[in-house]
């Protein structure tokens, strides 16, 4: 064993700092920290590079006396905490005394500043942690702290930094949680000398909140206010019906400190239980005030979490002032799942997702998904002898032969007890095709076009029926398809998970480019700043995707373009979750995986949806030939009851 030596001093700092300074937005994170420490009412950050190349944070709060400038980049040297009783009332952001430390040892920084009221300022250069002697200087009142060449001393990290661009969103969305927890302090950022924020600092959460988060997420927001306990709760959540696509817009605050704590979303989702859409999630920006002695705000060295001494108390206080305000608010929202036999499939564009090289074969031009009504031409051709409907029980075994499509023939005219027509707007006047009374009615979309892919000819021909190994006996609860087997075996399978598979399937394979649509009216998706950015970013694996997107300026995000199978109407929360995949991936190969799953889930059916009968059946098909097993995330999609199963339920056997 080599012998054990204690490190010299500037290597254990390099590895102290490593802890504090992960990259650029720490770094801001840190001084901005200082500055509402300070006492300011404005403060401005200026990144270039991303931070790589310079970051200067300007306040104009107490200064630091000249004399007392060293001491202040020394490791654990602070004005907050001096005694170990201090730290169980820490009250302020900063208490550990090692950002300055932390950041002078791996960069290059100059500091300017001058006390209130005193009448000259100073300066001081560092380098590597290393001060050069501190000189007099002229200085508005406040504090310039200039950070330039982060990591040029720690190779092994500069390594590991990501683009530019990302590193910017980072300092970006830093700087929108920093502005929301201090409405009373004016924030400023400029990026490479363009100026992308600036609160006003007027004290008003809700100015702040449009300045940083837009006008968009601004204008559906639930004000929230309610105290149970020490804890108190403000702020704004966002109302049932404006869930998001991940959590990325959920913003609490413990004692004006952005952390976060799967206490306080889990209490805020409670809140919603029931009321908010499955898969989707709220929105807030929401603060939580408590006694300095109910919180330990020492836990994690950048100081992102806390614990509270009395959790329940908290989590209750969030939850009933959550709860509280959204039915105060008009009573919970409606239920998402809808009546029976109300919604089909909005976007009645299964089929084109199960094949799309028929639909563009098929010459169709696109159209904006939702509210799309049926497509005369394949309606007619596919009006068929309609002798089966597999909703109802006792049809005999079916099947498509090669195409799991094919036995739908004569049951598009789908039963008017189970689905109802598309919205059709072009043709109010029109009865709608579940009112008639007598099938085979006009089918309420076309669905087939899937069949004549796979014939060379192009050429739309019954084939004989034959008898098909398997019959759909029904769906229940608008989720699980069950489905019979010739060998005595019953399926129950969940369309979701099934057609989410097949999508992603056919994603992956990328046999040919997504179909795309255009949008009729391009949709400015309302994003995070740090969500924006990201995607912008990836904007050649959005076209990979299907999207159609360009820079709408402050990290929004015009898209002219959406995959075929995706409704205008999940743009936004689509492209939320595509940021998200692009956040957690650790690796290319990843990020593109997980983006893959996002746009297969999006394409996919939806349980509670009422499914076209056809739809069943190719789901079915899929399962069946065993092309199917498991859903993208791994879940099984069909569960099987052998015969012998059920009759040991039914002590038969
Ligand atoms: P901490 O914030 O944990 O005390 P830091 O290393 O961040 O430790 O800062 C050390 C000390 O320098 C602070 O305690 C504070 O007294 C002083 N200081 C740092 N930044 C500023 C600023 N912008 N304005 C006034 N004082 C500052
Ligand atoms: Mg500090």
């Amino acid at each position: 064993m080599p012998q054990i030596r204690q490190l010299e001093a500037h290597v254990a700092d390099l590895i102290a700092a490593g802890e504090v300074v992960e990259r650029p937005a720490s770094v801001v994170k840190e001084l901005v920290e200082n500055a509402i420490d300070a006492g300011c009412s404005a403060v401005a950050v200026e990144i270039r590079r991303g931070g790589m190349g310079l970051i200067r944070v300007t306040d104009n709060g107490c200064g630091i006396a000249p004399g007392e400038l060293p001491t202040a980049f020394l490791r654990h040297a602070t004005s907050k905490l001096r005694t170990p009783e201090d730290l169980g009332r820490i009250g302020t952001l900063g208490f550990r005394g090692e950002a300055l430390a932390a950041i002078s040892a791996v960069s290059r920084v100059e500091i300017l500043t001058r006390q209130r009221g005193a009448e000259r300022g100073a300066s001081l250069r560092l380098e590597g942690g290393v001060p050069e002697s501190v000189e007099e200087a002229g200085a508005p009142e406040g504090t310039t702290i200039s950070v330039r060449d982060l990591f040029f001393n720690t190779p092994a990290r500069l390594k590991f930094m990501r683009k530019d661009s990302a590193e910017t969103a980072a300092v970006a969305g830093l700087m929108q949680h920093l502005a929301l927890s201090h409405p009373d302090v004016s924030f400023k950022l400029v990026k490479d000398g363009a100026e992308t924020l600036h609160t006003p600092g007027d004290g008003k959460l809700a100015s702040a909140v449009y300045a940083a988060l837009g006008r968009d997420f601004a204008k559906g927001l639930v004000p929230v206010e309610g105290r149970g306990g020490e804890a108190a709760v403000s702020g704004f959540v966002t109302a049932p019906l404006q869930g998001r696509g991940s959590r990325s817009m959920q913003v609490f605050f413990v004692n004006g400190r952005f952390i976060k704590s799967q206490l306080l979303t889990a209490a805020l989702e409670e809140g919603y239980r029931n009321q908010i859409m499955k898969g989707k999630f709220p929105g807030c920006v929401l603060s939580v005030t408590l006694p300095v002695s109910a919180v330990d705000v020492n836990v994690h060295p950048a100081k992102t979490a806390v614990k509270f001494a009395r959790e329940r108390e908290v989590f209750d206080a969030v939850y009933h002032t959550v709860l509280d305000s959204l039915e105060r608010q008009g009573g919970p929202a409606a239920p998402p799942e809808r009546g029976a036999g109300e919604t089909v499939n909005p976007r009645g564009d299964f089929f084109r997702s199960m094949d799309a090289k028929t639909y563009r074969s098929q010459g169709a031009s696109p159209a904006p998904a939702p509210e799309k009504p049926s497509r005369p031409g394949w309606n007619t051709e596919w009006r068929a002898p309609a002798k089966l409907s597999d909703s109802g029980g006792g049809t005999p075994f079916r099947t498509s032969g090669e195409r799991p499509a094919a036995p739908v023939r004569g049951s598009f005219g789908a039963p008017p007890s189970v689905v109802s027509p598309p919205p059709r707007r072009e043709t109010p006047a029109v009865p709608p095709p579940a009112a008639a009374p007598e099938p085979p009615a006009a089918p309420r979309r076309a669905p087939v076009p899937a069949i004549p892919a796979d014939r060379p000819d192009g050429q739309q021909t019954l084939e004989p029926e034959r008898e098909a190994p398997w019959r759909v006996a029904g769906e229940v609860l608008r989720t699980y398809i069950v489905c019979e087997s010739a060998d005595g075996c019953v399926y129950l399978i969940d369309k979701h998970a099934a057609h989410e598979r097949v999508n992603f399937d056919r994603l992956k394979a990328a046999e040919v480019p997504p179909m795309r649509q255009a949008l009729l009216q391009p949709v400015a998706a309302e994003l995070s700043r740090e969500d924006g950015a990201l995607l912008l970013e990836n904007l050649p694996l959005l076209e990979q995707l299907g999207f159609g997107c360009e820079d709408f300026g402050g990290g929004a995000v015009l898209v002219r373009e959406v995959p075929a199978d995706i409704g205008a109407e999940d743009v936004s929360s689509t492209l939320e979750e595509l940021a998200e995949s692009l956040r957690t991936g650790r690796s290319p190969e990843e990020r593109r995986e997980k983006a893959l799953h996002t746009m297969a889930c999006k394409a996919a059916i939806k349980g509670g949806w009422t499914s076209d009968p056809a739809e069943l059946r190719a789901l079915v098909e899929k399962v069946q030939s065993g092309e199917v097993k498991y859903c993208p995330h791994g879940r099984p999609v069909a569960v099987k009851l052998t015969k012998y199963d059920l009759e040991k339920m039914f002590k038969r056997a």
